[in-house]
């Protein structure tokens, strides 16, 4: 049942995310760089250990192939990233990070300073919220690929207080709860 703090909450994560993408604009923006390219410096930083290619982005940021494509050779002409063969597969490339595209891969920097001026309950509450929204958004077919726990075969547990994954066998603290795990295998 509808509660007068979802509309009021939704126009909050609305701004938030507004913010969010003004402050990955300047970044962008000093660097000489798209949005989309620093997304792109982003993803490939945050997942060293996959072949990370043209398809993946495009799936994992739900976009067309053409248009990241275009980002990802304007990145490798201006040294940000390179291509390096697959070892088992020489017709498919990987995407690594040179340094000077290391240099700009992290988060905006605001925006992770105002998190650390939460407090840990705050945190845990926070990111138990969003993965509940990013599950909800999932189940209704809104949001495509999202590698979490809570949406894993392996996930056990009450979604509040208690987490464990079978595959690693171990229980889970909330800060190591994964929103984006390379094990992840969707629940049925
Ligand atoms: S395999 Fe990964 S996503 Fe699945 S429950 Fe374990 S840690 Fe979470």
């Amino acid at each position: 049942m509808a509660h007068p703090l979802d509309e009021h909450l939704a126009h909050v994560l609305e701004r938030l995310g507004e913010v969010a993408r003004a402050l990955r604009w300047k970044q962008a923006t000093d660097a000489g760089l798209s949005a989309l390219q620093l997304r792109i410096l982003g993803f490939i930083a945050a997942h060293p250990d996959r072949a990370v290619g043209v398809a993946m982005l495009a799936e994992e940021l739900e976009l067309g192939r053409p248009t990241v494509s275009e980002s990802v050779k304007a990145l490798v002409d201006q040294g940000y990233v390179e291509r390096r063969a697959d070892a088992t597969d020489g017709r498919s490339h990987a995407l690594r990070l040179r340094a000077s595209g290391r240099k700009h891969a992290q988060g905006t920097a605001p925006l992770t300073e105002a998190m650390a001026g939460l407090s840990l309950a705050r945190k845990n509450a926070l990111l138990l919220s969003s993965m509940q929204l990013l599950q909800a958004l999932v189940q209704s077919g809104d949001v495509q690929v999202q590698r979490m726990c809570w949406t894993c075969r392996h996930y056990r547990g009450d979604r509040d207080k208690h987490h464990h994954c079978a595959l690693l066998k171990k229980d889970l603290a909330i800060s190591e709860l994964r929103t984006d795990c390379p094990e992840h295998e969707r629940a049925a």
